[in-house]
């Protein structure tokens, strides 16, 4: 698979970093590595905060990245869990728990990619606004290749049947 790839990433925070500081500079963080992996973040949504889902009682800070890269889709998932790892995650506990941090991969330039370890399109983000939100931002004519339907438009459908969304532009620590 050679020459550049294309990923939209969701970042989620609901936990304070020593040394870092609260969810939103925890997002920055993982921004700067990412970059630093010689990945190129070509696009950055703003962060708005949402409220958790699950027994976790913390705002949550969600964003998304149109990130360049030469990686194939495994190869960049890992680079995404190197960077989760380093900021503190781990792998133990409850799935919806609080974390440090959260790296999905949401679509692919290339398509779909179904492996036991990897699918893409991730297969909630249709029904999460703090994927949607963010991602029509930054990729709106990006296209969900199972429905056929932009990020614009899957966030206009969810946001029909959800008159109030849950999110609002960051104002947390
Ligand atoms: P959710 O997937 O509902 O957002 P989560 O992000 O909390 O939940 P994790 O514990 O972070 O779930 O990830 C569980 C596993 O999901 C990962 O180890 C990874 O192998 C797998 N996975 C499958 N598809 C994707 C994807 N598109 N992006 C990131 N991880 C994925
Ligand atoms: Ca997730
Ligand atoms: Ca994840």
């Amino acid at each position: 698979m050679a020459g550049t790839q294309r990923y939209l990433a969701a970042l989620g925070s609901n936990m304070r970093l020593p040394g870092v500081g609260g969810p939103r500079h925890v997002l920055d963080e993982a921004i700067r590595r990412i970059e630093d992996s010689g990945a190129r973040v070509e696009k950055r949504s703003r962060t708005i905060s949402s409220r958790p889902i699950g027994p976790s009682s913390r705002t949550y800070a969600n964003g998304a990245a149109q990130i360049a890269s030469p990686l194939d889709p495994p190869r960049f998932l890992a680079l995404l869990q190197g960077i989760e790892r380093d900021l503190g995650r781990t792998r133990r506990g409850a799935p919806w728990r609080a974390r440090t941090i959260d790296l999905d991969i949401v679509l692919w330039g290339g398509g779909t990619w179904h492996s036991d370890r990897l699918i893409i399109p991730h297969p909630r983000f249709r029904e999460r606004l703090f994927v949607l939100s963010p991602s029509a931002e930054i990729a709106p004519h990006w296209r969900d290749p199972d429905s056929n339907l932009t990020t614009r438009q899957l966030f206009a459908r969810l946001t029909r049947s959800h008159p109030l969304p849950r999110c609002a532009p960051w104002s947390g620590p």
